[in-house]
């Protein structure tokens, strides 16, 4: 084992870091270079600092614009596969590349990024209470979520950033993979046409004709849709952020989502 590989194994176990202030993480596929092909998936991530926090709760600024800026103070660089690095590939570390590495990332590399900076900041484990929703109970119920063992959803291949989808009739369409840089597109189209159903399927859609337009998408049958979004879901990473509590008082279920992209789940502690 060379002695570089042995100094990133050892920033890799963060645990054993006391206290760990860097820390390097896998994403669930990556950045493809599109010069290169280079894979990099996985990222150098630093503590947050009051710096973040204050801009967390900034109202002033718009939230899209805070977690940008966030992800960006958070992720130091992006490290190349070891495919990638036997061929030559360095991690990307100066600013501008690095915000478009970033930038380039699938969508849900987004609750990666988060979640990483989570567990160097506070540790593995998220904890915070919730009322049973049954109102002849409301026992307040710890909720408990693993960071290191989050349930997550792994894309057959890690580097197509496109795909095609065919529906019923046997027409097909091109779809490219929704990135963190698309995601305000997606809310802009969300918000202008009031539809996020159609917004999540036509915003990944490319190289249409014409008549493919939001309308044309919109007035697609059902299971035509589905079919796209079961495409979407085959070859986008996500990572599950919710999970069933059952009252131990009462036994009522519920589902709760640990809402990566509130400020509770960096400052847990609220004064
Ligand atoms: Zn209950």
């Amino acid at each position: 084992m060379s002695e570089e590989k042995q100094s990133l194994n050892k920033i890799l176990d963060v645990e054993n870091e006391i206290p760990p202030t860097k820390g390097i993480y896998p994403l669930i596929t990556g950045y493809v270079e599109e010069s290169t092909g280079h894979l990099y998936d996985r990222i150098e991530v630093e503590e947050m600092s009051g710096v973040e926090e204050a801009l967390l709760i900034d109202k002033t600024i718009p939230l899209r614009e805070r977690l940008d800026t966030m992800m960006m103070n958070v992720v130091k660089a992006l490290h190349p596969s070891a495919e990638a690095k036997a061929k030559g590939a360095v991690p990307i570390s100066g600013d501008r590349e690095r915000a478009f590495g970033v930038q380039s990332l699938p969508s849900g590399e987004s609750v990666t990024i988060l979640v990483a900076s989570r567990r160097l900041g506070h540790g593995d484990t998220y904890e915070f209470k919730e009322k049973c929703p049954n109102r002849n109970c409301q026992k307040v119920n710890k909720v408990t979520f693993d960071l290191k063992n989050l349930p997550v959803r792994r894309p057959k291949s890690k580097t197509e950033r496109t795909f095609e989808v065919a529906i019923r009739s046997g027409q097909k369409f091109q779809f490219k993979v929704l990135t963190i840089g698309m995601d305000e597109q997606l809310e802009d189209l969300t918000k202008a046409t009031n539809d996020k159903f159609t917004a999540q399927i036509f915003v990944r859609m490319i190289g249409q004709s014409e008549d493919v337009n939001f309308e044309y998408v919109k007035h697609m049958k059902s299971a035509d849709r589905e079919l796209m979004r079961k495409a979407i879901r085959d070859h986008e990473p996500s990572i599950t952020t919710d999970t069933t509590v059952e009252c131990d008082s009462c036994g009522t279920e519920w589902t709760s989502d640990m809402e990566v992209f509130s400020k509770g789940f960096f400052f847990p502690t609220e004064i």
